[in-house]
């Protein structure tokens, strides 16, 4: 196979509670930029990007969420064949760490990919009001088997990482992505 040739498209989604930086993640991530007022997504959107990983090219299809999050009301096909799922809280959210468990309980109702790769990514890492240190990520995420990084939309630190390492976990896991 040419080593340039795009495997295929991956779905990803990002969940995590209101408010925690999901969608100022993807646009970080997508078009490297950063919007203090970033609104509500409106609608269920994804955004589409190459990535290059381990010489192979991956398409992304990332999901974010319209804002529907917040009444906790994501529908299946929302969840329907993703390879891969961000989970994000805020670092500066004590509330928003704690909802994880409720996001991975719903995520495995709705997954129809039972062996997906899970990134858990703790966000805002820039601002010092933190409530949750990153050993009580870290924890969380060995305990429910997840990769982990703390990152910052508004900074850039660890945004290029989670998705890249999250695509290289899928990529290496056979049966995951191939059709
Ligand atoms: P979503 O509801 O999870 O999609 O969150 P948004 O991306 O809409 O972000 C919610 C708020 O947090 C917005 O005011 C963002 O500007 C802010 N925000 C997002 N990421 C960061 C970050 O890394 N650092 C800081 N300081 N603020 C952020
Ligand atoms: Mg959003």
């Amino acid at each position: 196979m040419d080593e340039h040739e795009v495997l295929t498209t991956l779905k990803i989604l990002i969940i995590g509670e209101s408010g925690v930086g999901k969608s100022s993640l993807l646009l970080r991530f997508t078009d490297d930029t950063f919007d203090p007022e970033q609104a509500a997504t409106i609608g269920v959107d994804f955004k589409v990007k190459t990535l290059q990983v381990d010489g192979n090219k991956a398409k992304l299809a990332i999901w974010d969420t319209a804002g529907q999050e917040r009444f906790r009301t994501l529908t299946p096909s929302y969840y329907r064949g993703a390879q891969g799922v961000i989970l994000v809280y805020d670092v500066t959210s004590k509330a928003s760490f704690n909802k994880l468990e409720q996001w991975l309980n719903e995520l495995e109702t709705f997954s129809t990919k039972h062996d997906l790769i899970k990134m858990l990514v703790g966000n805002k890492i820039d601002n010092e009001r933190r409530e949750v240190s990153k050993e009580e990520g870290l924890k969380f995420a060995r305990k429910h088997h997840m990769l982990f990084i703390e990152a910052s939309a508004k900074t850039k630190e660890g945004v290029q990482c989670a998705f890249e390492e999250l695509v290289e976990k899928i990529i290496q896991t056979p049966g995951l992505w191939e059709t």
